[in-house]
């Protein structure tokens, strides 16, 4: 099991201007020295436009706030039309990037091969992937979970693949799992569910890779009403939270209600 801090990670997707974004950073960076929820990693993805502002602002936050994109090119430079690279990602500061979303796999059509490539490019850039896997409703109800996740895993962590070191430091990564039907729709699995399938991701990692894992993260309709729950489970390690992260308050809130539900699993 990962020892890492409880990790909150916010995807913006292509929500907030520049001014919006920015006060949002002053709201939460105000909301979590007075809360005293700093013992987790809080972590923003927002619109790459929005990156030149806030970088420089997360620097003189008083609690920590780290960077990640929302996504990356795995090619250093070139005629890429619209895409952004991990070295114009570093120039901001940035740490973290999400790949494999399932937006960015159903939408413009992202295959497990280039979700490897882009964990490739990320780690040679010596940045943190957000790994995000997540199963259909109809693979789900067709008893198909595991086995899509399992293949996503194993081609986007290299089947046999000797060429360089992916997975040396794969638990400074983080993991996401994000059932595509729960994403925006208000529904998830149970708690238990969740936890019972981060098992099994961190089975098959410990089985490739040894003992020292990465944090399991949930997503998909997370919201101050169930992170409580989803957090008292040992084998979820995080959030990923879209809608709900919106605003200041709210992600506020799901930080501080996460970290209550893991102190209370701690003093059991
Ligand atoms: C997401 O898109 O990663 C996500 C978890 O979204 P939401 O929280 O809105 O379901």
């Amino acid at each position: 099991m990962s020892r890492s801090k409880p990790c909150f990670v916010a995807n913006w997707k292509m929500h907030k201007t520049i001014d919006e974004s920015d006060a949002f950073i002053r709201d939460l960076d105000q909301l979590l020295l007075e809360s005293g929820d700093i013992h987790s990693r809080v972590i923003i993805a927002p619109p790459f436009t929005a990156m030149a502002s806030i970088a420089p602002s997360l620097k003189w936050c008083k609690t920590e706030i780290g960077l990640s994109a929302q996504n990356v090119h795995f090619e250093e430079k070139g005629a890429y039309t619209g895409e952004i690279s991990t070295g114009m990602l570093r120039d901001f500061g940035c740490a973290y990037v999400i790949i494999g979303h399932s937006e960015r796999r159903n939408l413009f059509g992202e295959s497990n091969e280039e979700v490897h490539q882009k964990l490739q490019a990320v780690r040679q850039a010596g940045m943190r992937p957000i790994l995000c896997i997540g199963e259909s409703l109809e693979e789900r109800q067709s008893g198909l979970t595991w086995s899509i996740l399992e293949k996503q895993l194993s081609i986007a962590l290299g089947e046999g693949d000797s060429d360089d070191n992916l997975c040396e430091n794969i638990s400074e990564w983080m993991i996401a799992y994000e059932p595509v039907w729960a994403i925006g729709s208000g529904l998830t699995p149970t708690p238990d569910e969740v936890a019972g399938i981060h098992q099994q991701i961190q089975e098959f990692i410990a089985s490739r890779f040894g003992n020292n894992l990465p944090p399991v993260l949930y997503g998909g309709s997370v919201s101050e009403k169930n992170i409580a729950d989803f957090m008292k489970e040992v084998s979820i390690g995080g959030v990923l939270v879209g809608g709900a992260s919106l605003a200041a308050e709210s992600f506020h809130k799901i930080i501080s209600l996460g970290m209550g539900a893991v102190k209370s699993r701690q003093s059991f």
